[in-house]
């Protein structure tokens, strides 16, 4: 009998760094042995190009337009070292509930038992932004994934939209659906952007996976239309997407988040911005203070 898949979906803002992090997360997991999905459930349909040289593919959407049936493997396309990619698609522009795509394509996949029939190890979901519908809460809600991870860098809105999705995670903790791996700090580069998550996950009692820092090797790799694990495999940030690829494979147990509440971010936030403020303003310097 087949194993069965390890399915993880990857949220967090727009812009923020997941499909990025998701694909050389994909890379890194094939390079290490794995059979990998990548999924894309952003109607921005970009979430796999970075494996396969740049191009763009056809989404599971558009093709159900195009075709009353469709076979699953006529929406699955080979990308580097053997990942496969699959983009979900949107609704034509202004047209009925971006997350409807995401429920039609895993549905499709789920009937002709696709997972099952590659035998593979990982499928990764790469989900946008806040759960700002049912559609996208799908993933998590229907038990669809075992495994949220949120990709967030230390700014307030993408620390905000990911205290919503462990709303979102909550809610539905006791109801099947899936639990919080941890947080994946992206763009960390700063030293106060560490304290700020680290600040974050303590808060709603998570943990953050990996620091990934902002690299222009990344930016390099991204314009050749490639991950930094394909591209420049012997590089720092290689070094980093491995480590957080061997974190995930070995991860078991997420949990149920504790968010804060709206008025307690807030404040929050202002705390730091304080603070953040005393140190530019030198009323405060934190590298000093040990010598104090
Ligand atoms: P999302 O999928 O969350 O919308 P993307 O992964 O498309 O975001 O990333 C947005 C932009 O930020 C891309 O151009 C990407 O190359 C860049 N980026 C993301 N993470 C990093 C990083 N760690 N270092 C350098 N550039 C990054
Ligand atoms: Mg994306």
């Amino acid at each position: 009998m087949a194993k069965k898949a390890t399915q993880i979906a990857i949220y967090g803002k727009g812009g923020i760094g997941k499909s990025t992090t998701t694909s050389n997360l994909s890379a890194a997991l094939s390079k290490l042995g794995y059979r990998v999905m990548q999924f894309g459930c952003d109607p921005k349909s970009d979430s796999t190009n970075t494996l396969r040289n740049g191009t763009y593919i056809p989404t599971v959407l558009d093709t159900l337009r195009e075709k009353s049936t469709v076979n699953a493997h006529d929406v699955i396309f080979e990308g580097f070292n053997g990942v496969y990619c699959v983009e979900a698609g949107g609704p034509a522009p202004g047209v009925g509930c971006a997350g409807r795509g995401i429920i039609t394509a895993v549905e499709l996949f789920k009937q002709q038992r696709i997972f099952e029939e590659l035998d593979l190890d990982f499928v990764i979901y790469d989900v946008l932004g806040d759960v700002v519908c049912g559609g996208f809460a799908v993933p998590i809600r229907e038990g669809i994934a075992e495994h949220v991870f949120t990709v967030s860098s230390a700014d307030f809105m993408s620390i905000y939209a990911a205290n919503n999705l462990f709303r979102g995670i909550q809610k539905y903790s006791n109801s099947g659906g899936a639990l919080l791996g941890g947080v994946i700090a992206n763009s960390i580069n700063a030293p106060y952007a560490r304290e700020i998550i680290n600040d974050f996950v303590e808060r709603t009692k998570t943990q953050v996976v990996e620091y990934i820092p902002r690299s222009v090797t990344v930016t390099q790799c991204e314009l050749q239309g490639k991950t930094t694990i394909e591209a420049a495999p012997n590089s720092e940030q290689a070094k980093v997407y491995f480590s957080l690829a061997e974190k995930i494979a070995s991860h078991k147990d997420s949990k149920t988040p504790q968010p804060l509440g709206i008025q307690e971010l807030r404040n929050w936030a202002a705390r730091w911005g304080d603070y953040l403020l005393a140190i530019e303003t030198g009323s405060i310097r934190p590298e000093l203070s040990g010598n104090l």
